[in-house]
């Protein structure tokens, strides 16, 4: 391990940190108390801080001694935290009911408030880091796209954009590369079928939505199976279907819910153009009509090869390649950072949280410590890692 020496000296105030954000979680523009802590941090480190953007977001601007020059690169973090409870009994368990950071964004935080701390210390570059804190990255919330909306990229210019994830389950502390689509878009969708309601005991007289429904649901199995192109990836889920109140009544309406992941802008295009030739086509089939909702929340996040290559020869360099994986496999989840990366070439990496090896019976709950999961925690080991990769990659983009 080749942590810079001043981060890894600072390695408990970092932790005091993760564990003040872990103890206070906000979820998506709540991030008030979380916006607070950053700010003030970054103030006192002599570097300024512009506020408001994405509501609760902010960006922390240092410019190189050397001067603003003409070249900045963009560090990210998520601030936010997930509407769950937390399981764990550690001190620094949540104290929000309902609320907790159960996604390790804490310690994307804390990483960058670790290399923004040194940064300030030695700011021997010419040029300007942007450090962006982000909001409501969960849920479809897209911080991301709410702080470009508010000028993120036009005020505070990037060359380049980089993003981090812990991934549980991969070894501590080893980095995980890929260019290309890294993970998925998500999008949801609701179908209304509409035939026409009745007497069960008379299904003459109606149209019944429920067995358009149902075979709505085996054609829609086809789009993945039949419609994509095998080499192409897609996931087609139907999640809900809600039709009737009666056991005598057949209902006017049927409605399928579900998602849709794609790793491709094309295959996206061309899963909701068959969804709604089916939702609109097949009930019309039966004499009833149909119609499709489609949302698109996150586009898929896809890595730029330069700045994957670049950023991959720095953690090589700073932590030996047999902590870095280049070519990962994808991820079927979403990531607003894919916002960033469409408006601005960067790349996003995994950092391996571990196997919950950092967890200690009994203040930990019994569960596995995987994203999303009520006894999940951010592994503090990662703290100064994070934070030396963040700095080893603006030391090399401007020496670039
Ligand atoms: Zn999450
Ligand atoms: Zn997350």
């Amino acid at each position: 391990m080749s942590l810079i020496a001043e981060i890894e000296a600072e390695r408990d105030t970092l932790v005091e940190i993760r564990h003040d954000i872990h103890a206070h979680p906000e979820i998506a523009f709540e991030e008030q108390r979380t916006s607070d802590l950053v700010a003030r941090r970054l103030a006192d480190w002599g570097i300024e801080v512009h506020r408001g953007l994405g509501q609760t977001g902010l960006v922390g601007v240092l410019h190189g001694s050397r001067g603003a020059g003409k070249r900045a690169i963009g560090l990210r973090a998520d601030m936010d935290a997930l509407p769950m409870p937390e399981h764990n009994r550690f001190a620094w368990a949540s104290k929000h009911p309902g609320r907790m950071h159960g996604c390790g964004h804490d310690g994307h935080t804390t990483m960058l408030l670790g290399a923004a701390q040194y940064l300030a210390r030695h700011r021997d570059f010419e040029g300007t880091v942007n450090l962006i804190f982000q909001p409501a990255e969960e849920g479809g919330n897209a911080g991301a796209r709410a702080m470009m909306e508010d000028g993120l990229f036009d005020r505070f210019p990037c060359d380049e954009v980089y993003g981090i994830h812990n991934m549980p389950g991969a070894p501590v502390g080893s980095f995980g590369f890929r260019t290309g689509a890294m993970m998925a878009s998500s999008n949801r969708f609701d179908i209304i079928v509409r035939g026409v309601g009745g007497h069960a005991a008379q299904p003459h007289h109606t149209v019944d939505p429920i067995v358009i429904a149902a075979e709505m649901v085996g054609v829609l199995q086809t789009l993945i199976s039949r419609h994509k192109s095998p080499i192409e990836t897609a996931v087609l889920s139907v999640t809900q279907i809600h039709a009737g109140d009666a056991y005598n009544v057949i209902p006017a309406e049927a409605v399928i819910r579900g998602t849709v992941r794609t790793f491709s802008e094309k295959v996206l295009d061309e899963m909701e153009a068959n969804l709604r030739r089916v939702a609109e086509t097949l009930p019309a089939v039966h004499g009833g009509s149909g119609e499709l909702n489609f949302y698109r929340a996150y586009p898929p996040l896809v890595n730029h090869a330069a700045q994957t290559e670049f950023a991959a020869k720095v953690a090589e360099q700073a932590f030996g390649a047999a902590r870095v994986r280049r070519e990962i496999d994808p991820v079927g989840g979403a990531e607003d950072f894919s916002f960033f990366l469409q408006k601005v070439p960067g790349t996003y990496i995994f950092l391996g949280n571990g196997d919950g090896e950092h967890h200690s019976a009994p203040y930990h709950g019994m569960g596995p410590c995987q994203l999303h999961n009520p006894n999940y925690d951010f592994n503090d080991a990662l703290l100064p890692v994070g934070s030396t990769y963040w700095v080893r990659l603006v030391e090399a983009f401007f020496a670039r």
